[in-house]
């Protein structure tokens, strides 16, 4: 479940866009205005955003810009005017992850929307994620080719692995859901081994012999998914 802020003035479709993705299981909250939504991002932290261009009191490209300077990957999701053209290439150019023209069809904006939050929870490119275990070795994880190191030793991973892995130092402390996991390896060459909710299993157990004198472990949050943790000492 994600939650997102829907910036519509048009209450019809604030309305419609609110009831589609709370049927979706996502956590909704919506502003019919710029300002409104510029103050609503301020005190609440979101996971995705659909921004109408054409707004009152501030308008959506003046609100993405303005996102873009204070929450850099927080993903937006654009919707123009039919023949707004120019509209569309500034809203790109302002830092709209993805776009949509009015009319839009209510379930390819489900799907844009779901392939923009899942994109999101990839590593950012460049510089490599870093966390302490217990014993102080630390693990790096390189964010574009599957490589990692314990302090300066590198693992043996797979591709796999090395996804899996990623979303864990990723995502510190917080609990990586099984279908993160299983969306992100759809998106990757397969290393020949199975994939599916089982598969994840035997990752995970590979996962945790590989980093076994690290003092991190990787958490089974039943039901929910897997966690990076610093073992206690
Ligand atoms: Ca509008």
């Amino acid at each position: 479940m994600s939650h997102l802020l829907i910036v519509e003035d048009d209450d019809l479709l604030r309305d419609g866009l609110c009831a589609q993705l709370t049927h979706a299981g996502h956590s909704v909250s919506s502003a019919s205005d710029g300002a409104q939504a510029q103050t609503m991002l301020e005190s609440t932290r979101f996971d995705g955003v659909v921004l109408d261009l054409g707004l009152p009191v501030v308008d959506g490209v003046s609100v993405l810009r303005w996102i873009r300077q204070r929450l850099t990957a927080l993903p937006v999701l654009v919707l123009t005017a039919r023949d707004g053209v120019e509209d569309r290439v500034q809203g790109l150019n302002a830092g709209a992850d993805d776009y949509l023209t009015k009319p839009f069809n209510m379930a390819e904006l489900l799907a844009r929307l779901q392939a923009m939050l899942r994109r999101s929870r990839l590593p950012a490119f460049g510089g490599s994620m870093e966390v302490e275990g217990a014993s102080a070795q630390r693990l790096r994880v390189d964010p574009t080719l599957p490589l990692a190191w314990l302090d300066d030793e590198a693992l043996d991973l797979t591709q796999r692995e090395w996804a899996l892995l990623s979303l864990l130092v990723n995502n510190q402390g917080q609990v990586v859901g099984r279908e993160d996991v299983l969306a992100v390896w759809q998106t990757q060459p397969t290393d020949g081994t199975a994939s599916g909710s089982n598969a994840l299993e035997v990752y995970v157990h590979r996962l945790r012999r590989k980093l076994q004198d690290s003092g991190l472990t990787i958490r089974n949050v039943r039901g929910l998914g897997y966690m990076l943790e610093v073992e206690l000492a």
